[in-house]
């Protein structure tokens, strides 16, 4: 059955799977949801025989459905293939028990490369499909990881162009070399005179430039985007929750039809809400755990019934969590508003206006599946000692966060469910936080000598993304000053 896509903010007409993916965000900034769930169509002893591609492609037909099974065959291919340095792609990991689903063996070492490997694919397969001919040019404004995960998406894609803005001083020295050294004719990497803030604002004032739009047209170019809301996204990652059921089922730890409890260490709320959409395909999920750090909206959000963003801003050790306002659960408002786009957008209107909004008690009651807790800093930094000392499994900063709020359920509740907990960045990618989290001792280490450390005492090998930067050449060195990232992207089009 064809599944289209509609806005969450307004009842217009709805596109296909390929136009939503094209477009990212309906024009009434409303982001794009199905018109209905779809249920699995094989049986889960069918998928636990399945290798990571076929499974995905059992998950994605199913959402995908104005794209032939030739082109998302091969989009699957081309995404998930020696990229990743292992052949399972996601592998599961019992650490004490509960199973760690490691979602960062692709060429950035986070879990952003699950979506951001496949996205280019889909993308000019989609442009295909819509008899576009124009080249699609990326544009995007970085904080550090989305930038790097989405130029090693992008990079030799045919029919595509990136172009990444980061705040010059404002990300990390290990971030700035990954992307400075990215390789790939079509990519482009500015550092901006200016913050994060002045980064996005530019990008999307060449987003919104009709005139530029027009003569872009005309030369053979036009602009889309890679960002979290993108429906190209968030389909790829239900993909590994029904993976990790499956791969559960084969190894005998559950009985066909148990439920599992997942936890996910949020930020935007694309991957949690992943979890939710596999749960309602009737993937067996019993409890959806919504893991934060000291930015506890979430959290506060699950307790009370109210959505507020008027806080302080905390910088943490695990950053790609620090967010206040969480992009995607509009999504999961608009459902648990009963799809109404009405109600959905009154409440985000209230949360532009006024930076908070409260939901219904009708609202609040279906939301029994989720349970959502955070941890501090000293409890994050405490859990990665704690389960490195107990089982010498070494966990990065975000993992950590989602594994004290799983020790915190598990104390409330008494629940003794199988758990599966996403595991969203390789602790080479955090290596000071964790490191210091497990003695204070390394502090006095360089970066590097503190990599070497960390191979030796977790056992693991230090992953290619790492070895790349030590070694790798700065071929980026384009800065420029707020006002001319339009001219520079028009220099590096050629226009
Ligand atoms: C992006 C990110 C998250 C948060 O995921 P959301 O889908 O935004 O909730 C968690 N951990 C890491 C390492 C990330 O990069």
């Amino acid at each position: 059955m064809e599944v289209l896509y509609s806005s969450t903010r307004s009842n217009g007409s709805a596109v296909k799977a390929s136009q939503a993916i094209l477009k990212g965000l309906s024009d009434d900034g409303g982001l794009f949801v199905p018109d209905h769930i779809p249920a699995l169509d094989k049986t889960l002893k069918e998928l636990s025989e399945m290798n990571y591609q076929q499974v995905a492609y059992e998950v994605m037909k199913l959402y995908l459905t104005d794209f032939t099974e030739e082109e998302l065959k091969t989009c699957i291919e081309r995404a998930y293939d020696k990229k990743f340095d292992t052949e399972v792609i996601a592998p599961l990991v019992e650490a004490e028990g509960a199973y760690y689903l490691e979602l960062f063996h692709g060429s950035t070492i986070a879990f952003k490369d699950m979506a951001l490997s496949i996205l280019p694919h889909l993308m000019i397969t989609s442009a295909r499909k819509n008899n576009i001919k124009n080249e699609i040019v990326i544009l995007t404004a970085t904080s550090g990881d989305t930038g790097k995960a989405a130029l090693a998406g992008f990079a030799d894609v045919e029919g595509t162009r990136i172009i990444v803005f980061y705040p010059k001083n404002g990300v990390s020295p290990i971030q700035e070399k990954q992307m400075v050294t990215q390789k790939g004719a079509n990519t482009l990497v500015v550092g901006i005179h200016g913050n994060f803030d002045d980064a996005q604002t530019g990008v999307k004032k060449i987003f919104g430039d009709k005139a530029l739009a027009a003569e872009m047209d005309e030369k053979g170019f036009q602009f889309s985007s890679a960002n979290s809301i993108n429906i190209g996204r968030l389909v790829p990652q239900i993909c590994y929750y029904v993976y990790s059921y499956a791969t559960l089922l084969k190894e005998g730890k559950i009985a066909e039809g148990e439920k599992i409890n997942v936890v996910v260490p949020t930020g935007n709320f694309g991957n949690i809400l992943a979890a939710f959409y596999a749960k309602n395909m009737g993937l067996p999920i019993n409890k959806l755990i919504c893991a934060s750090n000291d930015n506890k909206v979430l959290y506060d959000f699950f307790t009370t019934g109210t959505y507020d963003r008027n806080r302080e801003f905390m910088l943490t050790t695990s950053p790609s969590m620090d967010i206040l306002i969480s992009s995607n659960l509009e999504r999961l408002i608009y459902r648990i508003a009963g799809n109404n786009a009405d109600a959905n957008k009154a409440l985000m209107t209230s949360l532009s206006a006024e930076g908070k909004y409260e939901i219904t008690a009708e609202m609040k009651a279906e939301l029994a599946d989720f349970y959502g807790n955070y941890a501090s800093e000293a409890e994050t930094a405490a859990e990665i000692k704690r389960l490195y000392e107990s089982c010498g499994y070494v966990l990065d900063t975000h993992t950590s966060v989602a594994s004290a709020v799983y020790q915190k359920y598990v104390a409330e509740s008494g629940d003794t469910t199988k758990t599966v907990i996403a595991s969203t960045a390789s602790p080479f990618k955090f290596t000071r936080s964790v490191m210091n989290a497990i003695d204070e001792k390394y502090d006095a280490m360089g970066d590097f000598e503190l990599v070497d450390e960390l191979s030796k005492i977790a056992n693991v090998k230090v992953p290619q993304a790492i070895e790349d930067i030590r070694s790798a050449a700065v071929v980026h060195d384009v800065q420029c000053d707020v006002d001319k990232m339009q001219a520079t992207v028009k220099q590096f089009l050629g226009m």
